[in-house]
């Protein structure tokens, strides 16, 4: 693949990328919470789900990049405030979306993993902001987008000097519809080909059906993917933000309990 000076698969060790000590591409890591931050409660009861469940990592938006401008847009500065008091009460590292160049490094001072969502994938400013930051990235492929355009992405990151960046199969948009998207997870073996960087899978994203999600999650382990991303409510039915696709506790509990072993079995496998 051309033009990839840092993101290309070298002799070196793959990336491994310690967030208070969950090491990505080393670990396989379940990130887990709401599509978006609410409130408090329904963001710490969540996150104590999460934990309790054998999550590494709590998710939350507190910047949505809605379809519709009348959307609920997230909270903002208080949900980064309600991430952090979280990550306090849990000890979960936190993820979140930036989505804007100018919020960047103050965001950066809340967030433990910084993600840049589908569209904003090819956000050249965004891209090189965010490479200039102190913290891992967490790229989202485009919906639209090929491999080589996205490793070009990760590339703008680490040309900035940010080395930590961590790569998200989302789904892509193809004919079909009954999936909100089709994941892609030809694109873990495929990039582990190609690059250095952890790949993780969003099962929820692509899929958008809660049935779908436990056998993409185990199909993402058997594909070598490093982690997953997972939607999880307290509350889904009233979730402000992708309520159809959120896993309640109960769900998630079950699908790490089926996770874990999978995981030791091809591990086994794999050696
Ligand atoms: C999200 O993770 O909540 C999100 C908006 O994801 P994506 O950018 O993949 O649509
Ligand atoms: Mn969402």
């Amino acid at each position: 693949m051309e033009n990839l000076k840092l993101a290309a698969k070298t002799d070196r060790q793959r990336t491994v990328i310690n967030v208070r000590g969950v090491e990505v591409g080393r670990d396989f890591v379940v990130i887990a919470g709401p599509c978006s931050v609410e409130s408090e409660s329904q963001t710490i009861e969540t996150a104590m789900a999460v934990k309790a469940a054998g999550g590494d990592l709590l998710r939350g938006g507190a910047f949505k990049p809605r379809t519709s401008p009348y959307a609920f847009q997230g909270l903002g500065l208080q949900g980064l405030k309600i991430l952090a008091k979280a990550r306090e009460e849990t000890g979960l590292p936190i993820v979140t979306e930036v989505i804007d160049p100018r919020d960047v490094t103050w965001v950066a001072e809340f967030a433990d993993i910084l993600q840049i969502g589908t569209r904003n994938m090819q956000n050249y400013a965004l891209l090189k902001e965010v490479g200039r930051v102190g913290k891992p990235i967490l790229l989202k492929r485009g919906m639209y987008s090929t491999l080589s355009e996205w490793l070009n992405c990760a590339e703008y990151i680490l040309s900035e000097g940010n080395p930590d960046v961590i790569l998200c199969e989302r789904g892509i948009r193809t004919f079909e519809t009954y999936t909100r998207n089709t994941l892609d997870l030809s694109a873990v073996p495929a990039i582990k080909e190609l690059s250095h960087l952890p790949i993780i899978i969003d099962p929820t994203h692509s899929t958008g059906r809660i049935s779908l999600i436990a056998p993409m999650s185990m199909a993402s382990v058997a594909a070598g993917a490093d982690g997953l991303i997972i939607e999880v409510h307290n509350n889904p039915s009233e979730a402000l933000c992708d309520a159809d696709q959120a896993l309640t506790p109960d769900l998630f509990a079950d699908l790490m309990k089926r996770l874990r072993p999978l995981q030791g079995f091809l591990k086994s496998v794999q050696n």
